[in-house]
């Protein structure tokens, strides 16, 4: 395929912005080369400035779950821009999405949106602070969980991509009060607790892990957090912001059946308008300002444009009872077609599912935290995805992160993408 445009404008976006993107996971630092410009997308397919078709497995990192540009989204935020973009003051439409989030999902009566995953898990923790009294939260190392101070320390994603979990301008002081545990290793968690007794107000994780590529928690894993969470007064909290909406509608919560203390949410919210949300149980959000002293704020939070596409969006899945279901078995229909393919070409492989998100990792031992994601090849990874780019099938730029699943995708477009995968794998 010809990127010529892609090129050159990759160039002209070299002068003005660093490293030519507004979020370094855009760029091709992790697998050489520029990045792909897009021009517009449709459905399952981006179609770039050069126009290449590509099928889309990044999906916005998350949210395209029903496909780019989907009409009743599209609709409902034309309509709303025609009414004016942002007022500074409360609007309607905040109170119903806030009412179908809360009947979606398990175990909490109260959210507030904000404007980015970021955001939501910021303002979590600084909740699970005031409301316990305590300082010290509990991260797992690959999980990423935004990019305020706190949780960039082995962080997952990008961070890791970059050979930068850790990022200088995070003061020591900030660092101290994040204890770094493995995932899925609740003795580590334990020895943690104790050598910190009375200080954690919280252990944050992502259900299911999308950072280190797609990891599930072993059997028992989030029972026993929550257990741990139960006997010594902390609050656990799930960032939902991959799998809230995407695993089933009461994501992890509802998939897993545990209850979290607080939840945060992002991307899908808005329908792929800037948003995210962070949810919890009224004992704890009305430790909020303006009824708490816990202070959180956010000029264009509830913003009428994110909000309508939100809402567009979340009413679809609502309204959808099989959408779930749906996305499960094409993701499925993926995993079986590619294992078949590395297994017939004799290419080292471990792939990791959990319903719509799926990540292939170049390694035959298990991928189950941080260590043992790492250790997948990454030359071979380089090699695959570029193979796959010049297939027309677009996977994220580093082999940490997941590839989500839309219900656009036809089973056409699985069977190209396996045969795509088919012809990459004969030159890696
Ligand atoms: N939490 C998780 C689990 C994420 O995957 C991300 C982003 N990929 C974030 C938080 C941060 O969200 P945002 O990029 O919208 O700030």
């Amino acid at each position: 395929m010809i990127y010529k445009r892609s090129s050159a404008l990759f160039t002209d976006a070299e002068k003005v912005i660093p490293g030519g993107v507004n979020s370094p996971v855009r760029a091709f630092k992790g697998v050489g080369g520029t990045p792909v410009f897009v021009k517009e997308a449709k459905g399952a397919y981006l179609y770039d400035e050069d126009d290449n078709r590509l099928i889309d497995y990044i999906n916005s990192w998350g949210p395209m779950i029903l496909g780019h540009a989907y009409e009743p989204v599209v609709n409902a935020v034309i309509e709303k821009a025609k009414k004016g973009t942002s007022f500074g003051m409360p609007t309607e439409i905040e109170t119903k999405i806030a009412q179908l989030a809360v009947s979606m999902v398990p175990n909490i009566d109260k959210i507030r949106f904000v404007n980015s995953g970021t955001e939501a898990c910021m303002s979590a923790i600084r909740l699970a602070r005031g409301f316990t009294g305590k300082d010290k939260i509990i991260k797992f190392a690959g999980c990423y969980h935004g990019h305020s101070d706190s949780f960039l320390i082995q962080a997952g994603s990008g961070a890791s991509t970059f050979g930068t979990p850790n990022s200088p301008g995070v003061t020591q002081g900030t660092a101290k009060d994040t204890l770094l545990a493995n995932y899925n290793d609740i003795k580590n968690v334990e020895t943690l607790i104790d050598a910190n007794r009375g200080e954690i107000a919280c252990i944050i994780i992502e259900p299911v892990a999308g950072n280190m590529g797609c990891i599930p928690p072993k059997e028992g894993f989030l029972e026993s957090l929550r257990s741990l969470c139960n006997k010594h007064n902390i609050l656990l909290v799930f960032d939902e912001v991959m799998t809230g909406f995407r695993l089933a509608k009461g994501g992890a919560q509802e998939l897993y059946g545990i209850n979290a203390d607080i939840v945060c949410y992002g991307k899908v919210i808005g329908g792929g308008l800037p948003v995210g949300a962070f949810a919890a149980r009224s004992e704890i959000m009305n430790h909020l300002a303006p009824l708490g002293p816990v202070y959180q704020a956010g000029t264009l939070s509830g913003n009428p444009l994110a909000m309508a596409a939100g809402l567009a969006m979340l009413t679809e899945l609502n309204s959808d009872a099989e959408v779930f279901n749906r996305l499960s078995e094409k993701t499925e229909y993926l995993h079986k077609g590619i294992t078949k393919v590395l297994h017939d070409n004799n290419v080292p492989h471990t792939i990791n599912r959990v319903g719509s998100m799926i990540s292939v990792h170049f390694d035959e031992s298990e991928v189950y935290d941080f260590t043992t994601a790492a250790k997948g090849n990454n030359d071979t990874f380089k090699s695959f995805f570029h193979g796959m780019l010049n297939e027309g099938v677009y996977i994220a730029p580093s082999a940490f992160e997941t590839w989500f699943i839309t219900d656009a995708l036809t089973y056409g477009d699985l069977d190209f993408t396996i045969n795509a995968v088919n012809r990459a794998v004969k030159n890696l």
